[in-house]
């Protein structure tokens, strides 16, 4: 087990009884932790191809009191074992649905693009948890972007399908995140009610360099065209990336545009004259 400064948290690869107990004890404390109301909400911005504000991605954070801020990648993935996944997205939810409403009473016609587990989609109550905050905040459902990977194609695929179309008929938009890095076979896109990909990060790491991650998202970027998807490209770290991006008509989204911020400070970043 890799010690994370003495605490209880831990990456691990695979279970073995310590392993075991360290998750037990993680989970233990993000159930506290989400009751303790330690978690916080982070927005990064995604550009359009002009290069102007379009929406943002809701992440997660965990404010722990003896351990500093906590990164998803930590605790997610301890969260998805069990149902507390559902909880913790379900706080995302109402948090960016909330910080939504408030956007859309401004005039402000941004998107914001929520994390959704595999794990969640498949749940009974995956529809009427979002149909409920759609309604409580009388939500404009279009500018709700839904990001879910590949893995909701494991399982139950033709269910969460229909889930998806049920979302889809009220404005709700999906995206499938971290694109390229799972099935990859381009056709199964075709039966899903998806608007959006989201070309992973490893991929555009390699612009312009390396010739098989060109030749990899221009790929991703001709089926998409076809099949009128918008493109959002993660990770864009460079100006030449960026410029990539506006010449291709990409989305962009990265540390080169902005870092996840709280969401107070990337208001006050955004939407300060
Ligand atoms: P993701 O959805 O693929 O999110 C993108 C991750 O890349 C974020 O990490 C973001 O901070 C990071 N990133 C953004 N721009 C750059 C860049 O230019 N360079 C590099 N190297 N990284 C960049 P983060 O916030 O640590 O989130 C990690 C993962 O945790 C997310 O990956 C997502 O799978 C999961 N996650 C985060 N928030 C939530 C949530 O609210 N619900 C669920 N279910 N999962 C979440
Ligand atoms: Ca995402
Ligand atoms: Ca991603
Ligand atoms: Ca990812």
């Amino acid at each position: 087990v890799k010690r994370q400064g003495g605490n209880n948290l831990a990456y691990y690869n695979d279970v073995d009884g310590k392993q075991a107990l360290v998750m037990f004890q993680t989970e233990k404390a993000l159930r506290l932790g989400l009751e303790r109301n330690e978690l916080q909400l982070y927005l990064q911005s995604q550009l359009d191809e002009q290069g102007q504000l379009a929406g943002a991605e809701a992440l997660v954070r965990w404010q722990h009191p003896n351990e500093g801020l906590i990164s998803p990648g930590l605790f997610i993935p301890v969260a998805e074992r069990s149902d507390l996944i559902i909880a913790l997205d379900n706080w995302v939810l109402q948090q960016s649905c909330q910080l939504l409403a408030n956007w859309q009473q401004q005039g402000r016609k941004l998107t914001l693009s929520v994390n959704i587990s595999p794990r969640h989609v498949r749940h009974a109550d995956f529809v009427s948890d979002i149909t409920h905050l759609l309604d409580l905040y009388q939500l404009d459902a279009t500018a709700l972007v839904l990001e879910v990977t590949e893995g909701i194609l494991v399982e139950d695929i033709d269910a969460s399908i229909t889930k998806m179309q049920t979302l889809a008929a009220l404005g709700v938009q999906f995206a499938i995140d971290d694109f390229g890095t799972g099935y990859s076979s381009l056709s199964y896109i075709r039966n899903l009610p998806v608007q959006e990909l989201k070309i992973d990060q490893s991929f555009i790491k390699g612009i312009p360099l390396h010739a098989n991650d060109v030749a990899m998202v221009t790929t991703i970027i001709s089926v998409a065209r076809q099949l009128g998807l918008r493109l959002v490209a993660e990770g864009v770290e460079t100006a030449e990336q960026n410029a990539f991006c506006q010449r291709e008509g990409l989305w962009a989204q990265g540390y080169f545009i902005d870092k996840p911020l709280p969401v107070a400070a990337w208001q006050q970043r955004w939407f300060t004259p």
